[in-house]
């Protein structure tokens, strides 16, 4: 806590700590084990991360005490791919496209004209609220994008707004080419991998691109992780959404820690997500927002590649951030178990984020932290579109929510 005193949850009827067995041979990537539940358990947070973990019955004391009425604790959501910071929304393409019209790339346009429009305050306030209602809504770290600037001072504003509110900021300059270069797209590559990322690198974390038909291909997109990771930044991709294409195989030869949405994958694509450490980050949201086929969960897992869960929040194609309502879409669409589900949501979004610190909920972890109003993580996606995030911590602060239950 950071007043220094220690908190204990108790009561707690299912505790999901993520630190079991590893069962993939790679915690050398983080300290999230597999899916993990204790029943009739309790915490202790102190100094912001958790101190304890065990049942009930055995609980040291602490200088504070919760009662969670049986109720289940989870690790915070980690959101490991969305996109905040725009001006404007697109309902009306969504009815357009709910009526039949197809999706292209294209419609990021429209957003990336609304967002140059926009003042800093506008784009500021239209970022905080997003952030807040992924916090409500349990999400404890979340990655935030750049990409509807395609300037330099507009990417540059985008990202300096986006590490107000989280340190996992990404440069995506590379997300579609502006129409002001369309007679030039390498002139554009040239900016991004120039210019605009030396006015965006020291804002950023990771480097972003969108490999797919009319955004990026191959050699561009490969052109622009070196020359991120040049910078000093650590990269992740955009991959295989609205068809197959090189996006797996070049996030894998960047060393990414991601390749993002994996819709469309060859079995040599799932090969190299086999053989290399990237995470394959699936984004249902989109293939909802878009009404495409959904990734092959099952595929990825029974296969043995680390599998992570995100929104993908974003006006054009998932205007959603509920990692509860992307929980309910893989395990009803993408034949995910409930326990691979929320690990991916967790441990697997910590792991496409390089994090350790985060994601489970084992001694020395961030005390970032999910009380249900269920009395398992299960009902995440049995009982879909119901807020049940009764209460949220974050580096052991109660951050949002109620611990009083409605029970009695
Ligand atoms: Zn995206």
């Amino acid at each position: 806590m950071s007043n220094g005193k220690s908190t204990l949850i108790t009561g707690i009827g299912e505790l999901v700590t993520n630190d079991g067995e590893p069962d993939d041979g790679r915690t050398e990537d983080g300290k999230q084990g597999a899916f993990a539940a204790i029943s009739d358990a309790a915490l202790v947070i102190a100094e912001g991360k958790v101190a304890w973990t065990g049942p009930a019955a055995r609980a040291p004391a602490a200088d504070a005490a919760v009662d969670a009425a049986g109720r289940a604790v989870l690790p915070g959501f980690a959101d490991s791919h969305a996109h905040l910071v725009f001006a404007g929304e697109r309902s009306g393409e969504f009815a357009a496209r709910m009526a039949g019209r197809p999706y292209r790339a294209g419609g990021i346009l429209v957003t990336v004209e609304a967002t140059r429009a926009a003042s800093d305050a506008v784009l500021r306030a239209n970022l905080r609220r997003l952030a807040s209602e992924m916090l409500r809504q349990g999400t404890t770290t979340f990655e935030c994008k750049s990409g509807y600037g395609l300037t330099v001072p507009d990417e540059a504003r985008g990202l300096a707004l986006a590490a107000e509110v989280t340190p996992e900021v990404t440069y995506l300059g590379a997300h579609v080419v502006p129409p002001e270069f369309a007679a030039d797209p390498a002139a554009y590559v040239d900016l991004v991998c120039g210019p605009m990322l030396a006015a965006c690198a020291p804002s950023a974390r990771w480097v972003d691109v969108f490999c797919e038909d009319g955004a990026f291909g191959a050699d561009e997109a490969a052109a622009v992780l070196a020359a991120g990771r040049a910078a000093g930044l650590s990269t992740r991709v955009h991959a295989n959404q609205l068809g197959p294409g090189p996006g797996v195989r070049v996030a894998a030869e960047a060393g990414a820690a991601s390749a993002d949405h994996c819709t469309f994958l060859t079995d040599d694509d799932v090969d190299t997500l086999v053989s290399t450490p990237v995470v394959a980050t699936l984004l249902p949201g989109a293939e909802f927002g878009t009404r495409q086929p959904f990734p092959d969960a099952r595929r990825l897992l029974d296969a043995g590649v680390t599998v992570a869960l995100a929104t993908d929040c974003n006006p054009g194609s998932s205007f959603t951030s509920s990692m509860a309502f992307c929980i309910a879409l893989a395990v009803r669409e993408m034949r995910m178990t409930t326990e691979e589900a929320v690990w991916s949501a967790t441990a697997g979004g910590a792991r496409a984020l390089r994090r350790t610190d985060i994601g489970h909920l084992g001694v020395g972890a961030r005390a970032d932290l999910i009380l249900l109003d269920a009395p398992s993580h299960a009902y995440l996606a049995y009982r879909p579109g119901v807020p049940q995030v009764a209460a949220v911590w974050q580096e052991g602060r109660l951050v949002a929510g109620t611990t009083t239950s409605n029970a009695a």
